[in-house]
């Protein structure tokens, strides 16, 4: 479907970058809306007229001029480290800041994809997951404050559509990877190769044998926008279901980066699941997608571009 003007929310991030780009390439132009907590200015075309930069926290109304057929709302911070700092305004991100996004598609008349996330299964009894599992989520633990905000997004979207008829779809991403991750964000790969290309041992928590699935960006953006195209209220799955241990994605980075590093095991973190995996049969059936990029080719790509390109 051809989308005359989008606004993505969190446009500056590791995601909503490489969302603004795959739009704009589609010749739909795009205002992206971030505060820039955990974003940057760097991950976008700086030399595009039709790229508009609103700078907005989605936790206060957002109010913009002129037509929107198309939101995705993708504002929020990721990273365990970015959300543990940070809870409440997690929280206030997660529910007003969905709130918000969802007000002005209703108000737009427009599509609007929200970012849900795999943790909505928390440490899941159900394996591989599919969108019919309700999740074990611990709600008081200290990562609850992102799992919750996300669950009340879900119920959030769900209510708007039951009781306005918005166009809305939920997508469930699944730990995706690639280019543009902070090296000191936190998360699993952009870390290992911080300490592969420093010479520093890999830090594995717990004995390395809980297991991700992780999707490269490229595939992921194919998928979101697919999800944007299909007039599916969701929630459907987005993620790799190439199952891997933390402690083989240690060895691959060490191997792809030649560094010397080794690998050191430190404590595990709380409410960190064993076992994540995405059942995909619905995104192949609604929407025809599925990952394509085996996952020592994204790591390879993600090098080559020092996760920064
Ligand atoms: P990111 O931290 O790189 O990007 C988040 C963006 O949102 C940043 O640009 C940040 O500045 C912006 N932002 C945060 N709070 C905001 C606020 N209150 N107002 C305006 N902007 C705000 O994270 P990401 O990995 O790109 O994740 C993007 C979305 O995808 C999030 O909603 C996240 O929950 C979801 N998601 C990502 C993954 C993954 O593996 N990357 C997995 C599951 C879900």
């Amino acid at each position: 479907m051809a989308f005359e003007r989008a606004v993505v929310t969190g446009g500056a991030g590791f995601l909503g970058s490489h969302v603004c780009e795959a739009l704009l390439k589609r010749g739909t132009r795009v205002v992206c809306v971030d505060d820039f907590s955990t974003g940057s200015l760097d991950n976008l075309p700086d030399d595009d007229p039709r790229l508009g930069v609103a700078v907005m926290d989605v936790a206060r109304p957002l109010d913009l001029l002129g037509d929107v057929d198309l939101v995705l709302h993708l504002a929020c911070p990721a990273s365990p480290a970015d959300y543990l700092r940070d809870p409440i305004g997690t929280l206030k991100t997660g529910g007003f800041g969905t709130l918000h996004a969802l007000e002005l598609a209703r108000r737009k008349g427009a599509r609007i994809v929200v970012a849900s996330t795999s943790e909505v299964y928390g440490d899941p009894l159900e394996h591989p997951q599919r969108e019919t599992y309700w999740g074990n989520v611990n709600p008081i633990g200290p990562r609850s404050t992102y799992d919750e905000a996300k669950r009340f997004g879900e119920a959030l979207t769900s209510a708007f559509l039951r009781e306005h008829g918005t166009d809305a779809g939920i997508v469930r991403i699944f730990n995706t990877y690639g280019s543009r991750m902070r090296p000191h964000d936190g998360r699993m790969v952009p870390t290992f190769f911080r300490q592969a290309l420093a010479g520093e041992p890999l830090t594995v928590h717990g004995d390395g044998s809980q297991t991700r699935s992780l999707c490269h960006v490229d595939d992921l953006v194919r998928g979101l926008l697919s999800m944007a195209d299909a007039d599916h209220a969701g929630p459907v799955n987005l993620g790799n279901p190439e199952e891997v241990t933390v402690l083989e994605v240690a060895h691959r980075i060490i191997a792809i980066t030649g560094s010397d590093s080794e690998v050191r095991h430190v404590e595990p973190m709380a409410d960190d699941p064993r076992r994540r995996r995405p059942d995909i049969t619905l995104a192949r059936e609604l929407l025809g997608w599925q990952p394509e990029i085996p996952l020592d080719e994204g790591l390879r790509r993600s090098f080559d571009r020092h996760l920064v390109g």
